[in-house]
């Protein structure tokens, strides 16, 4: 049995944790037992939903996330209570998988290569004494297991081998593996789960959240992402940035040097440190292209550079480029769009 931790906002799961799904369906279900991450989403459609797939909730809403999943071949979801916890506490979630883990005599525990997953995960190992691999792109079980991860933001991979017993804990990177239902969906019993806590495993919890504002697009999920780095200036230089976001659906996102020059909140920043995001289309506005914003915004399916440098690193990773002022070639797009559109 593999069990899934899966993450869920706003009344659906996450993208990453459906690709973590995805990932786990095709390595419970192929014969030989051996799958790249590359390749699950089309073995992941030829595998049953034989009901080795399982999966566990946290928190509000987790019930109606739970019973979406069967779509995605989860035939078992354990929804989480924890009556002091209805949010976010790593080490109790850790706890939960855990105990979960041991109860089903699990074969491996796997989730999204996000933050959480992986805090969790580590966690879950610590707990347990089971070898844990992060951001994994490939996994073949055997005796050891063996597998594939990203090391240094997807810079380079790593072949490892998960000695000890079992569970084997993996996550999945990001963006690896697309998102694919099962070919035939199957009922999910969900279930109910109360886990043992121990001391000090509350300690740390999210109390508050500070709602998104309404009608935004979350980073993750956005189509369109408009991207701004230390060429933009100022905190009041994102005006022309975010006016082209919302003329095309999608969100801003920045470059660390932007967090740290406190212009944009850290929520907002792309890359190694911030997050990884896969839009359609990512339109970069003078960032220069370093390696460790790449590593958060190289799933775009095409990348515009707007930049005044020709030389600039990111123009080796750009689809397309405009080499010139953003403060000219910014109000030049949005004043066209608009006219196109017809509200100018
Ligand atoms: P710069 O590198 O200074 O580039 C500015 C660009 O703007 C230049 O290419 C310039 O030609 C262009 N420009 C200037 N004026 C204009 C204009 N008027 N019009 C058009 N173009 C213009 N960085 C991240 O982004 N995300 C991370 O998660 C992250 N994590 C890190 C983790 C570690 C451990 C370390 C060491 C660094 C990390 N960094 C991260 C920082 C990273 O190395 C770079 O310093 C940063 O990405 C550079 O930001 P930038 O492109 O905005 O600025």
């Amino acid at each position: 049995m593999i069990l899934v931790l899966v993450e869920h906002e706003g009344g659906r799961p996450i993208r990453s944790s459906l690709e973590a799904l995805t990932f786990a369906r095709a390595l419970g279900g192929s014969a030989e037992g051996a799958v790249a991450a590359s390749a699950a989403a089309a073995i992941g459609t030829a595998a049953s939903g034989s009901g080795t797939l399982e999966a566990v909730l946290f928190g509000r809403g987790a019930t109606d996330v739970a019973g979406q999943l069967g779509a995605f071949g989860v035939g078992r979801a354990h929804v989480v209570e924890i009556p002091e916890v209805d949010d976010y506490a790593p080490a109790a979630w850790g706890r939960a998988l855990a105990q979960l883990a041991e109860a089903g005599r699990c074969d491996a525990v796997i989730a999204a290569g996000t933050e959480r997953g992986n805090e969790v995960m580590a966690y879950a190992g610590a707990m347990t004494g089971a070898a844990m691999a992060a951001n994994c792109i490939e996994a073949r079980p055997g005796n050891p297991w063996t597998v594939t991860r990203q090391r240094w933001g997807g810079s380079l991979l790593e072949e490892a081998r998960l000695a000890g017993p079992s569970p084997r804990l993996l996550t999945v990177a990001e963006h690896v593996v697309a998102p694919e239902e099962a070919a035939t969906a199957v009922s999910v019993e969900v279930s109910m789960y109360s886990p043992t806590l121990a001391d000090g495993d509350l300690r740390t919890r999210v109390v508050g959240r500070v709602p998104r504002a309404p009608g935004s697009v979350a980073l993750s999920d956005a189509r369109v992402v408009v991207g701004g780095g230390r060429g933009v200036g100022s905190a009041g230089g994102f005006e022309p940035l975010e006016e082209l976001a919302t003329l095309l659906g999608g969100t801003v996102g920045v470059s660390r040097v932007v967090t740290s020059a406190g212009w944009r909140p850290h929520t907002e920043q792309v890359g190694q440190t911030g997050a990884r995001i896969a839009p359609d289309l990512y339109i970069a506005c003078g960032i220069s292209g370093a390696i460790q914003h790449i590593v958060g915004c190289k799933a775009s399916k095409a990348i515009l550079a707007i930049n005044t440098d020709a030389e600039a690193p990111i123009m080796a990773r750009a689809s397309y480029a405009v080499i010139g002022d953003l403060h000219t070639v910014l109000p030049a797009i949005n004043d066209e769009i608009r006219r196109r559109i017809g509200s100018v």
